[in-house]
């Protein structure tokens, strides 16, 4: 379809004032007030593909996987040294998506055997696929070595022989790449980092507890195996790069100390993902160039301290490429005003989905900005709060937000930034249909992922 539907002529789809951050690059007003992105009226994606709908700037996608790409390649250029970007699949992967990454030059990074499937219908090239996962099957591991992944990312001393008998089990003869991901003890998220010798969560091998070099040496030691590099993955939302930095020295120091014992000294170092974004208006994300630019300086420095070659290294950025890239689109519902407090009235502004499209204000106390797209409204605002469907209090989809005091029934509501994690952390809840997910770009629109249907939700259930 085209901008061209709703009738008649094609509308004016030439955007005259940008939204602006945090909506996609794309996104904007054109002359009549209606809301475009990628080329298309909102009101058109609603009319043909109805609502609650993800929509994907594929245009705001390629730029931003390009950016890291360019940023950090250059900065580690310098130092002399490659880099390999990894696309976190878990933020959202879909055969198209994994397609474009691709064509910018991204790997691909899955966490379990359904990720991996993903990227392998996408003819995502095996080499170029990462594998993660806390408690991997034996299935996973001889799926992910029939595919000739580029790398396994073991994440516990048992995995170590479990990867070891799957190459038996295969028995081609052919050893698995394998990086042993490790704790650091650097916690980092929103603004500031936190390093702490103890580590009490499931994923990693601790550097200062021992685990980690006890991990490393037994890949040394296990035929079959060939280590790759020590992998270190910090937090998300993560919006200052120092806390990258003291992560990339610790590993850097592992990695010495054990060349110093085994004479192994490994060629690659991956430093995760977790690189944050703008979610509301006036927030500012992680430039990745500023992200490049402090971690080639501390690799660089910690690497002359050490005495020892820079190694190859690698990013797995999710969020930081989808997240900004899409928005979900809304109808307004029934409308609410609730008394909170003194002369303060709250509308509660109902939409139709809420925490099965969008779980990260429940699990997170997540926050998102909110407008109206579907016309041109009033300049007074009122204190809204943008609520769901489901049977939950905690089904909040903007916890505060102005919104128009005219913002009616049937009026299309865009939520910002909800490309990362809102499709691929959707569920059924209620018996509701997961909404499909629309790529737009240069004036068409393209469904990547349909929309489910209630004979969908039936045809699961045998009686
Ligand atoms: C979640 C995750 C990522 C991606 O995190 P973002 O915050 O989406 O960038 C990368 N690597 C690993 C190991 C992860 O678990």
């Amino acid at each position: 379809m085209t901008a061209a539907l709703g009738g008649g002529a094609a509308r004016d789809a030439v955007v005259v004032e940008p939204l602006g951050s945090p909506w996609p690059v794309t996104a904007g007003l054109t002359r009549d007030g209606a809301t475009v992105v990628g080329g298309v009226d909102v009101r058109d994606l609603v009319a043909e593909h109805g609502t609650p709908v993800y929509v994907l700037d594929e245009e705001d996608f390629r730029a931003r996987a390009r950016a890291f790409r360019s940023a950090f390649s250059d900065a580690f250029a310098r130092i002399g040294t490659g880099v390999d970007v990894y696309y976190a699949g878990k933020a959202f992967l879909s055969v198209a998506v994994a397609r474009w990454a691709r064509e910018e030059g991204l790997r691909i990074d899955t966490a379990t055997g359904g990720e991996l499937a993903v990227a392998l219908r996408a003819q995502v090239p095996g080499p170029e696929i990462g594998l993660h996962g806390n408690n991997k099957s034996d299935d996973e591991l001889d799926r992910a070595l029939a595919a000739r992944v580029g790398r396994i990312v073991v994440d516990s001393l048992e995995e170590v022989a479990r990867v070891a008998r799957a190459v038996e089990r295969r028995g081609d003869g052919v050893p698995a790449p394998v990086m042993v991901r490790v704790t650091t003890g650097v916690h980092a998220g929103g603004h500031e980092y936190i390093s702490t010798a103890h580590e009490d969560q499931k994923f990693g091998l601790s550097v200062a507890g021992g685990q980690a070099l006890e991990a490393l040496e037994a890949v040394v030691a296990t035929p079959g195996l060939e280590l790759l590099g020590v992998h270190s993955h910090i937090g998300s939302q993560i919006l200052e790069p120092d806390g990258f930095a003291v992560a990339a020295r610790s590993v850097l120091g592992l990695r010495a100390e054990l060349a110093q014992r085994t004479g192994v000294l490994v060629p690659e170092v991956d430093l995760g993902g977790g690189f944050g974004i703008a979610y509301l208006p006036g927030e500012s994300a992680l430039d990745p160039a500023v992200a490049a630019e402090g971690l080639a300086a501390a690799v660089a420095t910690a690497c002359a301290e050490l005495g020892t070659a820079v190694p190859r290294i690698s990013i797995e950025p999710g969020r930081a490429i989808v997240g900004p890239a899409g928005l979900t689109l809304y109808s307004v519902g029934t409308l609410k005003p609730v008394a909170v407090d003194e002369g303060l009235v709250r509308t509660y502004v109902s939409v139709d989905g809420g925490m099965s499209d969008n779980l990260r204000p429940a699990l997170y106390g997540a926050d998102y900005t909110a407008r109206v797209l579907s016309r041109p409204t009033g300049d007074v605002m009122t204190l809204a709060r943008v609520v769901g469907k489901h049977c939950e209090s905690g089904d909040v989809v903007v916890r505060d937000v102005m919104l128009p005091a005219d913002v009616r029934r049937g009026d299309v509501l865009g939520v910002a930034a909800t490309g990362a994690y809102g499709r691929s952390m959707a569920s059924n809840y209620n018996q509701v249909p997961r909404p499909p997910v629309v790529a737009v770009r240069g004036g068409t629109a393209r469904v990547l992922v349909r929309r489910e249907t209630e004979d969908d939700l039936l045809a699961l259930d045998l009686g």
